[in-house]
């Protein structure tokens, strides 16, 4: 467990037989819940109901053996652990003396090579460009978590030997969030074992505990909140989001209301319920609010769900499916209250949750209110850099490169995780922003591979959306994107037990596929998806249900009123963006 002191730190060598724990984590976009892992080693991983699987990050050294063992019998390889190579080190001093060298020196622009026959000029000397870049450039991430240590350890795999900084505002190293509101919350393991497997050499400076509050994108600076900057060459942003607070400032601080996305949230909110409170009020029922009553009532507590629209989950997966969520809530003793909002918490005179109000005249007595209302992105140091960044995050292109306030693609900024609203081909070219573990993880592969190649190398990020959540026992998966979509039909399986898959259509296109527990069969939806198979699909299938016709979607489309820009200018040459920020 390592609290570093704030300030530049450096990473510490990460070994097993060092003494270090073992860190792992399982890709649960990759899970089949087939169970062989929990048949190795049962001690940690553990199924839940049909196909949920848990883990523990940090299992302890006795484990370890088994714990190789079933990475090793995983038959889609979703397990992955620290790494542990007896050339670690050496490799890891061979990288980190090159990027000493480099570190605090800018890339030297190189010489402009001689043309080869064949060969235009342009062409070599950007390619020397980046040769070089790759030896010695500086690169910086703002965001030490999830993007930003897959993008580190990317850049590594892709052999950039210059120098690599990661900036966080968080007191640790990276850790994973989505066991927060799952295992952590129920108290299977602390939050602090939800670190993430260092699964590559990633030799880098840790500057954590100091958030970035500024970017200098002309002088290519990072401005830090101690006073310091950090020069780079490249810059990928990977700033995520943070928990919606409640909209009350006075409410907000009353002892008793929680917010969950941060391990400090998790130890909190953790803590209050093992002190078995005698209710919980859950305010939203998006997939955080959901995980967190199921977390709830697995320990026998008494908790509430007040949720704005029509059922749980309707503004992921619309309100047909959501109907299932509704049921599995109530089914398992959920106080499930829909078309209403909460419009005041109160406190008892000391300072403490006693009660809340909601829209429907009903009262709620309840001593802890878990504000589950959404994420807001993490852009506001952004705010004077010249680019595109506001409250849908910061745009980018398909290759992760940042656009400028004009929408005009930059060259050294690029972005990555739950902070990036990219355009999807698949989805009408549409910008995305998805807060989804898979996406982030993907993406910033991607930008890290484009960091680092010329931009005829570049790769798109083409990867079709998928994540998974786990509530009330059941495994909740969906591939593609649910909210694109007018119709949805009941494709194999029984909403009854729940164990269906549900297929989702635009204008007669299969766009996305939820599965409760039959995560099986989404890799199959998923080609067809990328295929643009028509919808309703028609192909037979294994355990087809017995009325298949297509439903209205009944996604919740969520307007904006706010105006975001301004255009000013006549000609082309001086029409110019700017951008207005709200709040
Ligand atoms: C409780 C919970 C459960 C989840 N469960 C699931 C799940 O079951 N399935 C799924 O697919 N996804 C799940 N997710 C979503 C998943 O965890 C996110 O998609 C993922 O964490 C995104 O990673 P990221 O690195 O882009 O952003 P983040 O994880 O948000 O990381 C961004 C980092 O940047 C830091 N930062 C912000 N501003 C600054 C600044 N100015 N300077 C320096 N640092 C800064 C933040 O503090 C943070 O450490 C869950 C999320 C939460 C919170
Ligand atoms: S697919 Fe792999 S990680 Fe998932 S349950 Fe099976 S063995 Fe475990």
């Amino acid at each position: 467990m390592e609290i570093p002191e704030r300030g530049e730190k450096r990473e510490p060598p990460q070994r097993q037989n060092g003494g270090w724990p073992m860190r792992l984590v399982v890709d649960l976009t990759r899970c089949q819940g087939f169970g062989q892992c929990a048949f190795l080693a049962p001690d940690v991983f553990r199924m839940r109901g049909g196909e949920a699987l848990r883990d523990n990050p940090e299992p302890d050294d006795a484990q370890q053996e088994r714990v190789l063992r079933a990475a090793a019998a995983c038959p889609v390889q979703a397990i992955r652990v620290d790494r542990i190579d007896a050339s670690d080190t050496a490799t890891g001093m061979v990288a980190g003396a090159a990027a000493a060298a480099a570190r605090s020196k800018p890339t030297p622009p190189p010489a402009v090579p001689p043309q080869r026959a064949g060969e235009p000029a342009a062409d070599s000397w950007r390619a020397s460009a980046v040769e070089a870049f790759r030896r010695g450039g500086r690169i910086v991430i703002v965001g030490a978590s999830l993007a930003g240590l897959a993008a580190a350890a990317y850049l590594r795999r892709e052999g950039f030997a210059g120098s690599l900084t990661l900036i966080g505002d968080e007191p640790y190293r990276p850790y994973d969030r989505p066991p927060l509101s799952k295992q952590v919350l129920d108290g299977w393991i602390p939050a602090d074992h939800a670190g993430l497997p260092l699964i590559d050499q990633i030799d880098a400076q840790w500057r954590l505990g100091v958030p970035a509050t500024g970017l200098d994108s002309i002088g290519k600076r990072v401005l830090l909140a101690d006073g310091s900057t950090v020069e780079f060459d490249r810059l990928l942003i990977a700033t995520g989001t943070r928990a919606r607070p409640w909209h009350n400032e006075a409410e907000a601080a009353l002892d008793g209301v929680f917010t969950l996305r941060t391990r400090q949230d998790a130890v909190a909110l953790r803590q209050r319920l093992a002190s078995r409170p005698g209710r919980v009020l859950v305010i939203g029922g998006g997939f955080t609010g959901s995980e967190i009553a199921s977390a709830c009532r697995d320990q026998d507590l008494a908790v509430t769900v007040a949720e704005r629209g029509s059922a749980p989950l309707v503004g992921a997966l619309g309100a047909a499916v959501g109907g299932v969520a509704a049921g599995m809530q109530r089914e398992h003793g959920v106080d499930l209250h829909c078309d209403v909002t909460v419009t005041s918490l109160e406190g008892d005179g000391n300072g403490r949750l006693r009660q809340a109000q909601l829209s429907d005249g009903t009262t709620v007595d309840a001593d802890v209110a878990v504000v589950a209302l959404g994420a807001i992105r993490n852009t506001e140091w952004l705010h004077d850099s010249g680019l595109a960044v506001g409250i849908w995050g910061v745009a980018c292109d398909a290759g992760c490169r940042a656009f400028d306030v004009n929408a005009v693609t930059t060259e050294d900024i690029f972005v990555a995780g739950d902070v990036a609203r990219f355009p999807h081909p698949l989805y009408e070219y549409q910008f995305l922003a998805l807060e989804h573990w898979g996406n982030a993880v993907t993406q910033a592969e991607v930008a890290a591979h484009n960091m680092v190649t010329p931009p005829g190398d570049h790769w798109p990020h083409l990867a079709t959306p998928v994540f998974w959540s786990q509530q009330f026992g059941v495994n909740i998966k969906s591939v593609g994107v649910p909210t694109f979509a007018d119709q949805v039909v009941l494709a194999q399986g029984s909403v009854s037990e729940p164990r269906f898959v549900a297929a989702y259509g635009y204008r007669g296109r299969l766009t996305a596929a939820v599965s409760f527990d039959h995560g099986i069969w989404l890799d199959f939806y998923q080609k067809m998806i990328e295929a643009a198979e028509p919808f309703p699909p028609a192909f037979p299938a294994v355990d087809e249900p017995s009325y298949r016709q297509p439903l209205p979607a009944q996604i919740d489309q969520k307007e904006s009123f706010h105006a975001t820009v301004t255009v000013t200018g006549h000609d082309p040459s001086e029409r110019r963006a700017e951008l207005i920020h709200i709040g």
